[in-house]
């Protein structure tokens, strides 16, 4: 007897909404109705996929003009289905990640307005001493103080109720949070390390803003984070290969230090090999194929079928593309090679850093890596 409700609740929220316009929808934890159809082992159509399809329905039917905003929060958006993703339905996907360093600042920020603080809390210092805390962890610590204060009978919090909150707070999370054992650490330690050195090295690349190995999202153990300078609509070859270059970095810095390579750096070398793929097919950037694009860029594929059946190049072709491509790849690699171990003093001691801070950002990795350059006197300095 059920049956249809919620397709009939989502109806009556839009009706609703379209009267009472201009308005925001927000749907809170959208993996509940929102997950992939088809998912259910037992039965196909259950209840949940009638009002995800009833839903999909009613943001089709939307204009820009209704003055309906739709918004929904996920924890889980892998588990979306594809369709609630498509362009038109949600225009915009905003990731909300761990806060950084400012970021946190302006939390405790907020979540201290409520408790009396003593002088000498510095939440500058308390946002440098927590990496990886999201806004509750943090509420959690000014409100840990607090109890800690009132246990000791002081009017205010002072620092060492905060500096004692966070150990509290950090060895209930340390059980919750993935651990990544040490010997890990230490090979995505050098990974980043190593994009960041290269990138520093080459005049062409993005500056470094931050390298971090706070693990982060579903697959990324660690980061280095490019700033571009400005907005680029095109690029000189060598400004590609450089690109390639840093890609590479963090596998060939994992390969000088321990001799072995790791899983970690598959997306790297991805978006390496698109790139050089790239410089080959579209941008006549070979010399043996010389000025020839072969393929119409991204060219929609229609639900996955005829995927290379439209190729306007020979199969001989083909293979020589790949050889091209492979050919670009192999020269970045010895180049970038070289870099590295002209600089694994400063990889071995970069990496040691990073393993105890977890982050360098901003002036203090400029100063580090200008500090090096300074001691050579070939090389170019970073900005
Ligand atoms: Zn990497």
């Amino acid at each position: 007897m059920f049956v249809g409700v919620g397709a009939a609740r989502v109806r009556d929220m839009f009706g609703q909404a379209v009267q009472k316009a201009p308005c925001i929808i927000f749907i809170d934890e959208l993996d509940a109705v929102g997950k992939t159809r088809g998912s259910n082992p037992v039965g196909g159509h259950d209840e949940r996929e009638q009002t995800l399809n009833q839903l999909l329905v009613e943001m089709d039917g939307f204009d820009a003009n209704t003055g309906v905003i739709i918004m929904s929060a996920t924890n889980r958006p892998e588990t979306l289905d594809p369709a609630l993703l498509r362009p038109g339905r949600f225009d915009r996907q905003i990731v909300v990640d761990r806060p950084d360093l400012n970021g946190r600042e302006a939390i405790l920020v907020i979540h201290s307005k409520s408790v009396k603080l003593d002088e000498n809390v510095n939440l500058k210092s308390i946002a440098a001493m927590t990496p990886g805390f999201v806004g509750a962890d943090l509420a959690n610590i000014i409100n840990e103080s607090a109890l800690l204060a009132a246990r000791r009978s002081k009017d205010k919090v002072g620092m060492s109720e905060i500096e004692e909150a966070i150990e509290r707070v950090m060895a209930g999370l340390e059980k919750k949070k993935r651990l990544i054992n040490k010997q890990e650490k230490e090979i995505v330690a050098h990974h980043e390390c190593g994009h960041a050195l290269v990138a520093s090295s080459l005049k062409t690349t993005d500056k470094v803003k931050k390298i971090s190995i706070i693990p982060r999202g579903v697959a990324a153990l660690g980061y280095t984070l490019q700033l571009p300078t400005e907005d680029r609509y095109m690029m000189t070859r060598g400004e590609l290969t450089d690109r390639i270059s840093v890609l590479l970095g963090g596998r060939i810095a994992e390969e000088i230090i321990f001799n072995e390579v790791s899983t970690g750096a598959q997306n790297d070398l991805e978006k390496a090999s698109d790139i050089a793929r790239r410089m080959v097919k579209y941008y006549g950037m070979s010399e043996k194929l010389g000025i020839v694009t072969f393929e119409p860029e991204s060219k929609p594929a229609f639900m996955g079928f005829g995927m290379g059946s439209n190729k306007e190049y020979s199969e001989e072709t083909a293979r020589e593309i790949d050889i091209e491509v492979k050919k670009i790849i192999d020269d970045v690699y010895v180049k970038t090679r070289e870099i590295l171990e002209k600089r694994k003093p400063m990889l071995v001691k970069l990496s040691k850093m990073l393993m105890e801070k977890e982050v360098i950002e901003g002036e203090e990795l400029k100063k580090i890596l200008n500090d090096e350059i300074d001691e050579k006197t070939d090389a170019t300095k970073v900005n």
